[in-house]
Parts: structure tokens; sequence; C-alpha cells
């Protein structure tokens, strides 16, 4: 029998898929997986059940139906200050982790290099792979995640054809500032590179954290791709629709590899996101408000159980250091640490070292997301407080 292929045998199976399994296998509380616990929206619900009703069951306009391009157009002009054409911008594909995919296959030629802050969204590993990238890595340091500038100036060279930047961001919840994408903009125009943009968790920020899109910039706009979806914002996970947002050329190759990967992401739910994105503003407080409650209870729970984590600006994770509980436990790494809580807890968390390149960094870190009811999280705080703090 020949090998197969290297490609595929090069990555690992998602660890973030792998916790989730064993939690349900456990019946623990599942602070692993980004997904909320808590159902999506009634009218946005109603909307994919009518667009079914309707017959809206065939193949989409492969790069989109038009209404949900339009739509996008407008959230992208009024909350991104993108102003894209939705008939040759825009491209909607199954969630942001096709459109990353269908984007680095427009981008990336053998050779190119991409950079990756690390930690990074495990993702962003098998799609640098698959797309035959040489990933780069810059360190985002704790406790505020914030990066050597000399070390990015230092990683970019002729063949850094882009970089990934995920902001607000998974793992870490940094949000990243108008100074740091205004130094990265620099480089990328310096040297010629694309900066890709996964901003999945755009509206998910607390206190004063602000969100800017890196295709707003001045001179940013034609070297880069925004990407985001519906699953974040509105709670629907499991419906797979995101999109690209690119300047004309980048589009038309982003179309191309999506066509030909996925055909397009499922119609009934593409006019439900034209809902989604039309509701009112009053639906992402509401929204922003739970998670910030819950944020400030999981920090305060993790901190008074032994870890310690500073509050994420942005997102729904907390990346914590496990330090102190490791040595409690005496067990020697992330992922042992990760088994024995579930088992110990009920509670299932990400090992830390699958967010890193080198696992060695990530061996004393473990990441929970509290994108869940509080039904869950007062679970969570019966099960580590009677355990820990007795
Ligand atoms: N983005 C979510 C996370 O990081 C879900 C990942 C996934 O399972 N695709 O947990």
């Amino acid at each position: 029998m020949k090998a197969l292929s290297f490609r595929t045998e090069l990555f690992t199976e998602s660890v973030i898929r792998e916790m989730t399994r064993l939690c349900d296998a456990a019946g623990g509380y599942n602070l692993a997986q980004g997904f909320p616990d808590f159902d999506s929206p009634a009218e946005v619900k109603a909307a994919a059940i009518a667009a079914i009703r309707q017959g809206l069951n065939q193949y989409p306009v492969t790069f989109g139906e038009p209404e949900l391009r339009a739509a996008i157009a407008r959230k992208a002009e009024a909350y991104n200050g993108i102003a894209a054409a939705p008939e040759s911008e825009i491209t909607v594909t199954c969630g942001a982790t096709e459109a990353m995919m269908a984007t680095l296959l427009a981008l990336i030629n053998p050779d190119d290099e991409i950079i990756l802050f690390e930690p990074f969204y495990e993702n962003y590993g098998p799609d640098s792979i698959l797309s035959g990238a040489t990933p780069r890595y810059v360190t985002l340091q704790p406790p505020d995640w914030s990066f050597d500038s000399g070390e990015l100036a230092a990683t970019f060279n002729d063949r850094t054809k882009a970089i990934l930047i995920n902001t607000p961001n998974n793992p870490t919840g940094k949000v990243f500032s108008r100074a740091e994408l205004e130094q990265i903009a620099e480089l990328c125009q310096r040297w010629g590179a694309y900066a890709v943009t996964d901003e999945i968790y755009e509206h998910i920020l607390y206190d004063e954290a602000e969100h800017v899109s890196m295709a707003s910039l001045p001179g940013m706009w034609h070297r880069s791709v925004t990407i985001n979806s519906i699953s974040k914002t509105y709670s629907v996970t499991g419906w797979r629709v995101g999109w690209a947002i690119a300047p004309d050329p980048i589009t038309r190759q982003i179309r191309k590899a999506h066509d030909f990967l996925t055909v397009g992401a499922p119609t009934p739910f593409q006019h439900a996101a034209v809902t989604a994105l039309g509701l009112p503003r009053s639906y992402y407080a509401g929204l922003v408000a739970h998670y910030a409650a819950a944020r400030e209870f999981l920090v305060d729970l993790l901190l008074e159980v032994g870890f310690d984590c500073a509050r994420p600006p942005g997102a729904y994770y907390v990346l914590a250091d496990s330090s102190r509980l490791m040595s409690k436990f005496a067990v020697a790494d992330d992922v042992a640490f990760s088994h024995r809580f579930l088992k110990q807890f009920g509670v299932a968390v990400v090992p830390g070292s699958s967010f890193y390149s080198r696992p060695e960094m990530g061996r004393n870190q473990v990441r929970f997301a509290f994108c869940k009811r509080w039904e869950t999280l007062h679970g969570v705080a019966a099960n580590l407080r009677s355990a820990l703090t007795s």
C-alpha cells in the first residue's frame, strides 16, 4: 500500500472537538468548545423555517444569495467602515472556517510564508499546511497578550505573503488596538503582504474595548481580506454561514476556491442570516450584557479556585495559567491536567498546548469558554468550589 497524504498526516485531530466528545461521554459541563449552550434568537430561527417552507432549498448563488451579500455590505459599511461592492467583493462561505481556507488557497503559492500570532485558534495550523504556506510565529505574551514590535518587524521578509489576525482573539480574548493594527499595516505595506483578519467576535467587546477592522485603515483595503460569520454573533454555530470581504481581484480567486470546495453555504440559512443582520441594536447589547456578566463570574471563580488570569477585553474565552493547580495535583502538563479536570470535576476545558506551534509554551495553560447559560456556569462553580476550596 502506498503512503497516505503527508499533508493530512501532519495535523492532529481537533483538540477542541475531542474535548467536547470526552465531555459528552462523561456528562460534564462543556467549557471547552466555544459555542453557546443557549438558543438562537426566535425571529432568526423563524426566518430559517420560513425559508425552507418557501422552497428555498436548492443550490444558492455559488458566491452567496444577493439579499445576503447586500445585507453584509450594509453591515460592513455601518459597523466596520468598509465599503464593499456586494456584486464583486463579498463571498458567502460555509462558516468563517471555509472563508479562511478559501482565502489562503486564493493567496498562497509554494514557498510563501504566513505570519500567525501565537497562541492561535487551532484551525490556522492545518489551514497553513493545506494551503502550502510556511507559518512563522509571533508570540503574544500574558497577562495582556501584547507582542514585541521588534519581533514582529523581524518576522516579515520577502517571502511573507500574509499575516493572519484574529481580533477579538481566540483563545486569549485580546482586542488588537488601533495602534497595533497600524503597526501591522505599515509592515504589510512595506513588504507587499496581505492582511487576513478573522473578526468573528467583533461584537463581543467589554468595557472600553474598540473593534477596528484592518481593511478600514488607510492604504489597507486593497491588501486585506475580512472574514466573519453569523455563528457567534447570533448563536447559530451549526448553520455554517460565513463570508469573506476582499477587493475584486482577490474575491475572484476566493470565489473559485469556494465554488470547488463547497459550492455554497446552505440556502435557507443564508436567507435567515439576512434577518439576523437586521436585528436591532438592543439585541447586541443584550448579548454582550450576558457575556460581560459571565466573564466577571468566571474570572472571579477561576482566581478563587487557584488559576491565574486577567479579564479578557473581548471574545468569550479565558486562557488561564494553571501552574498552581498543576503542582497541587502533581500533573505534568496541560493535557494531563485537562483530562484530570474533566474526570474529577466534570468540567471540560481545552489544553493550552493546542493553541501553540511549540506545545511547551502552553503546557501551563488551559482555555475556558464562557458563552454559556447561568445554569451551566453555576454548575461549574458548584463543582469546582466543593472540590478546590475545601
Ligand atoms: N471557535 C470555537 C472554539 O474555538 C469552535 C471551534 C470548532 O469546534 N470549530 O472553540
